[in-house]
């Protein structure tokens, strides 16, 4: 925000978000969730629903986003708008309220590629505040965004086309892949073998590391506090109690317990070893592929309440943007059509500091294909 104010852009406020980023859906915000544009019975996708679906509907033309393990682009692709989770470390973390501190990464939203290289310019590099972020020259992304693709190896992961995926799904992004064939761009076959540990793997190593960052929300210095407590304890148990919502405590007991001491070699150290191995495969991929292609999500935006009862079908809704936070990659969705009139989108993945060239695929693929200029249409008084 600082950056992009530096740069003469203006604010023009927060929008909605579940609590502390922990969400696919905006229904765990605490002042309950924004309502998808394209309908209002729908969800927006989550954690950073509120801006997706404020692009969606065309109240502006930029937000900045967070993505832990996918919450800029699930809720891009389901608003119909495009949105880059950039390398883990490239944009600073600094004033963000760190959730997963080794997955954490704050990225532009915008209605095209080429909008969100224009934010990515003002936001990427070091911050000597956020001792995560890296010291490594920023790209001219606008330069890049024309360059031609013919040449370019995509690479298809035989994982992110399961036999189980919605077939509509499936099509869609088949679809995307082929216009870029018509560009100029060889496809490939490549195989993640790990990426199906990646889902649990997260649910392990996001909430280790949230239940340690959010113990600073202890009444004390950050975050509410009950009123009048009896003592020490009796203020950390009622301004914790009161002020976290039912996922968040979810979330706090599942990080608590995989970090103790006689759980942590089977949990924790476990997930960090799986995410090695993803991480690996990921590293083999790019040996033979410029960029990876898949489906952001397994589904279009579900109905308000669908999911709410059942955490783990929630958590899968991330099925395929949470491996390249495990791996630190950069990943972006892009809209490429409708199903049953809601939006889809498709991912494009690059190796580490390649957010040019993913960039640059999209903004190619949207000067071909209008799908990305396509608004909900409003009447009355929505
Ligand atoms: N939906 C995932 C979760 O609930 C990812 C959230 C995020 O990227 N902030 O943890």
């Amino acid at each position: 925000v600082e950056k992009m104010a530096a740069e003469g852009a203006v604010m023009l406020g927060k929008t909605n978000m579940d609590e502390f980023a922990m969400g696919s859906s905006n229904e765990t915000s605490y002042y309950g969730p924004v309502k998808n544009p394209w309908d209002l019975e729908r969800v927006p996708g989550g954690s950073s629903g509120g801006a997706a679906a404020c692009l969606g509907a065309r109240l502006a033309p930029g937000a900045t986003g967070t993505d832990t393990g996918g919450s800029i682009r699930q809720p891009a692709a389901l608003n119909n708008i495009t949105g880059l989770k950039p390398t883990y470390g490239r944009v600073s973390r600094w004033g963000m309220i760190a959730f997963a501190s080794s997955l954490d990464q704050a990225g532009p939203m915008a209605q095209s590629a080429e909008d969100c290289a224009l934010m990515l310019q003002a936001m990427a590099g070091h911050d000597q505040r956020d001792s995560t972020s890296l010291n490594e020259k920023v790209d001219d992304y606008l330069g890049a965004l024309n360059n031609d693709i013919s040449g370019l190896t995509i690479g298809i992961p035989e994982e992110f086309f399961p036999d189980t995926l919605d077939g509509a799904i499936a099509d869609n992004s088949r679809a995307a892949i082929r216009e870029l064939e018509k560009l100029g761009a060889n496809v490939v076959s490549v195989s993640l073998p790990s990426i199906k540990l990646s889902v649990p793997a997260y649910y392990v190593i996001a909430p280790a590391e949230a239940s340690s960052n959010l113990s600073r929300f202890d009444g004390v210095r950050f975050g509410h506090r009950c009123d009048d407590p009896k003592d020490l304890e009796d203020l950390y148990k009622r301004s914790r109690s009161e002020g976290f919502g039912d996922e968040v405590k979810r979330r706090i007991l599942v990080g608590a317990y995989a970090l103790s001491a006689g759980y942590y070699d089977a949990y924790y150290r476990r997930a960090q070893q799986v995410r090695r191995l993803i991480r690996d495969d990921f590293a083999r991929a790019f040996e033979k592929v410029d960029v990876l292609m898949g489906p952001t999500a397994p589904e279009t935006a579900f109905k308000l309440g669908a999911k709410k009862d059942d955490p783990v079908s929630m958590y899968m809704a991330d099925v395929f943007t949470i491996g390249v936070n495990l791996a630190g990659l950069p990943a972006l969705s892009m809209p490429t059509g409708f199903i049953n009139g809601l939006p889809t989108g498709t991912q494009v993945i690059g190796n580490y500091f390649r957010e040019g060239q993913i960039l640059n695929v999209a903004h190619k693929y949207q000067q071909a294909t209008d799908w990305h200029k396509q608004a909900p249409a409003f009447g009355g008084d929505q």
